[in-house]
C-alpha cells in the first residue's frame, strides 16, 4: 500500500511528565512510530520535563529504553531510533517552583508550533499554565494537551477550564480522551455518515437497543488508591464510555469540523435524561482468593470497580430505544465494542423457528479493531427455507491487510493532531462540564445513601443484577468470552 502520510509542521513539544509513566509507555513510543512513518519533519524537536535532575544523555537513554520495549522490533530500526534520539532534550522544572523555567523559555524556539502536553497529575494542570504565560513561553499560536482526569465533578471541571481559561483560549486547549483517537472510534463517523445503507435506519424506529462496553481482565492492580477515588463511573463512564454514546448517537454535523461535531456531541449529552437507580448497578469484584478491598487502602471503600445502566436520550431520534452502557475491571474479557441491535422485521413470511433473528452491528474498539454486521441468510443446501445469521466480518487486519490494520495508536494520532492544530477528536469545555453535570447527580445519590456495590466473581461478567438489567427488558448482553 502506498503511504499517505503527510509531514506536519516543524514543532517543539514539551512533555511536561516526560519522564512518567504514561509518557513511557504510550507518549514517546507513539512519536517514534510518527518518526519512523516518515511524518515528523526534521526540524521537530521533543523536551521531556519532568522533576527529576537528569542529564539529556540519561533522558535520551530513557526514551532509547522505552521505544524498544513499546515499538514492535520491526520498527526499532537503528539507525532510525538514533536520528529519533538526537530530536531529544530534557529539562528538569518544578511545576510549582521557579527552577528550570528559564532555561526551558531559553529552549523554545520562535516559528514553529509549540506545543505542551500536561502528563502530569492534574493538581499541577494551573501551576504549568500559570508559568508558560509568566515566562513567556507560550505563545497565541501554543497549544495545551491536557490529560484526564479532567476535573472530579462539575465544580472541579468548572474550576479546571476557568484556571486555564486565564492563560490560553479554548482553541489551544486540547483535552485529551484516547478513545476518539481510536481508528474504529473515527471509522464509525465514517460507516454512519459515509454510506447511504445505515442511516436511514440509524434511530428508533429501527434500533432496538443499543449496547456499549468497555471490559477490562485486570483489577485496579498497583493504581488502587487512585482508582479507589475515582471508581467506574468517574474514570470510564464520564469520559469514555460518554464520547462513544455521543458518536453513535448525535445527529449528523454539517461538516467534519471541530465545532460541529462537538456541538452535536453536546446535544446529546444535554438529552440525556437523569438515571433512576433501579436502571443502574454498581459492582465490586470480590471472591475469597481476590478481592478489590485487598487491592485498596480503605478497607471499608463503597467504590464501585464496575457499572452497568440503562440510559435514555430525550430527543425525536433515540425516544424509546434505551443505551445499555457497562464498564468494569476484573472481567472475563477485554473488550471495547458498540453493539447497535437492529428490530426484527415487523412480519415474518417464513415458518416460525426457521432460525431468523434481527441484524446487529459490532463496531469493536479492540482487540482486533474493525466492525462486524450480521445478516441473515437462507442456509444453504436442501432441507426448505432454513435461515441462519451470518457475519459480514469487517476486521481491519483481513479486509485491508496487515499494513492497514497496523494503523497508528490512538495517542500518536491525536498529538499530530494537536499539531495540526485540528481539535475535532478533543473535548471542548462545555462538553466535559455537560457530562459531569449529567454523572453528578448519580454519584451524589449513591454517597447520600452509602450504596453499597453489588458483589462480581472475579474474571466474571459483573454482578448477576446487571444482567437482569436488561432480562427485565426482554434483552441480553452480548456474551462476555474468556
Ligand atoms: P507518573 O506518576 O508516572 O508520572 C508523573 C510525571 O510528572 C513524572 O515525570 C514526574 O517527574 C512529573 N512530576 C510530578 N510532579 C512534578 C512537579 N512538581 N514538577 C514537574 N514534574 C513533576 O504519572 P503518569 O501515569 O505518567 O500519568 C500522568 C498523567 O496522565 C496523569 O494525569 C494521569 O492521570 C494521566 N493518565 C495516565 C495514564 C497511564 O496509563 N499512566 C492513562 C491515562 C491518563
Amino acid at each position: 500500500m502506498v503511504s499517505r502520510v503527510i509531514p506536519v509542521d516543524p514543532f517543539d513539544l514539551v512533555i511536561f511528565g516526560g519522564t512518567g509513566d504514561l509518557a513511557r509507555r504510550k507518549i514517546l513510543p507513539g512519536l517514534y512510530r510518527r518518526f519512523w512513518d516518515g511524518q515528523m519533519p526534521p526540524e521537530a524537536r521533543i523536551i521531556g520535563a519532568a522533576r527529576s535532575e537528569m542529564d539529556e544523555a540519561s533522558y535520551r537513554a530513557f526514551v532509547r529504553d522505552a521505544v524498544t520495549e513499546f515499538v514492535s522490533k520491526r520498527k526499532c530500526d537503528s539507525e532510525l531510533l538514533d536520528q529519533f534520539i538526537e530530536r531529544l532534550s530534557y529539562v528538569a522544572v518544578d511545576a510549582r517552583g521557579e527552577d528550570g523555567w528559564e532555561q526551558l523559555a531559553g529552549m523554545m524556539r520562535d516559528g514553529v508550533v509549540k506545543a505542551y502536553y500536561f502528563s502530569v497529575g492534574p493538581s499541577l494542570f494551573g501551576d504549568i499554565a500559570e508559568r508558560l504565560h509568566r515566562f513567556k513561553i507560550a505563545d497565541d499560536d501554543a497549544r495545551i494537551v491536557v490529560e484526564k482526569p479532567f476535573g472530579h465533578n462539575l465544580e472541579t471541571a468548572r474550576a479546571l477550564n476557568a484556571t486555564l481559561a486565564r492563560h490560553f483560549d479554548e482553541t489551544q486547549i486540547y483535552r485529551i480522551d484516547h478513545y476518539l483517537g481510536k481508528e474504529t472510534v473515527q471509522n464509525l463517523m465514517a460507516v454512519r455518515f459515509g454510506n447511504m445503507l445505515f442511516e436511514p435506519l440509524w434511530n428508533a424506529q429501527y434500533v432496538d437497543h443499543i449496547q456499549i462496553t468497555v471490559a477490562e481482565t485486570v483489577g485496579v492492580g498497583g493504581r488502587g488508591d487512585y482508582y479507589d477515588r475515582s471508581g467506574a463511573m468517574r474514570d470510564m463512564v464520564q469520559n469514555h464510555l460518554m464520547q462513544l454514546l455521543c458518536l453513535t448517537a448525535m445527529e449528523p454535523p454539517s461538516k467534519f469540523d471541530p465545532d460541529a461535531v462537538r456541538d452535536e456531541k453536546l446535544k446529546v449529552i444535554r438529552a440525556l435524561e437523569p438515571v433512576e437507580p433501579h436502571d443502574i448497578v454498581r459492582g465490586q469484584y470480590r471472591s475469597k482468593d481476590e478481592s478489590y478491598l485487598v487491592d485498596v487502602e480503605n478497607k471499608d471503600s463503597l467504590t464501585e470497580s464496575f457499572v452497568a445502566m440503562k440510559v435514555h436520550i430525550a430527543n425525536w431520534r433515540w425516544n424509546g430505544t434505551p443505551f445499555y452502557l457497562r464498564t468494569g475491571k476484573r472481567m472475563k474479557e477485554r473488550v471495547s465494542e458498540i453493539v447497535v441491535r437492529f428490530k426484527e422485521p415487523p412480519h415474518s413470511i417464513f415458518e416460525e423457528d426457521t432460525g431468523q433473528s434481527a441484524n446487529e452491528l459490532t463496531i469493536r474498539l479492540q482487540p482486533n479493531e474493525g466492525m462486524d454486521l450480521t445478516v441473515t441468510i437462507k442456509e444453504p443446501g436442501p432441507g426448505g427455507m432454513r435461515l441462519i445469521d451470518v457475519p459480514l466480518d469487517m476486521t481491519f487486519a483481513e479486509a485491508l491487510g496487515e499494513e492497514a490494520a497496523d494503523v497508528p495508536d490512538a495517542y500518536e494520532r491525536l498529538i499530530m493532531d494537536v499539531i495540526r492544530g485540528n481539535q475535532t477528536l478533543f473535548m471542548r469545555g462545555d462538553e466535559v462540564e455537560a457530562a459531569w453535570a449529567w454523572t453528578d447527580p448519580i454519584i451524589n445519590g449513591w454517597e447520600a445513601r452509602e450504596d453499597k456495590p453489588k458483589p462480581y466473581e472475579p474474571g466474571s461478567t459483573g454482578p448477576e443484577e446487571a444482567l437482569i438489567l436488561l432480562h427485565k427488558d426482554e434483552r441480553r448482553w452480548r456474551e462476555l468470552r474468556a
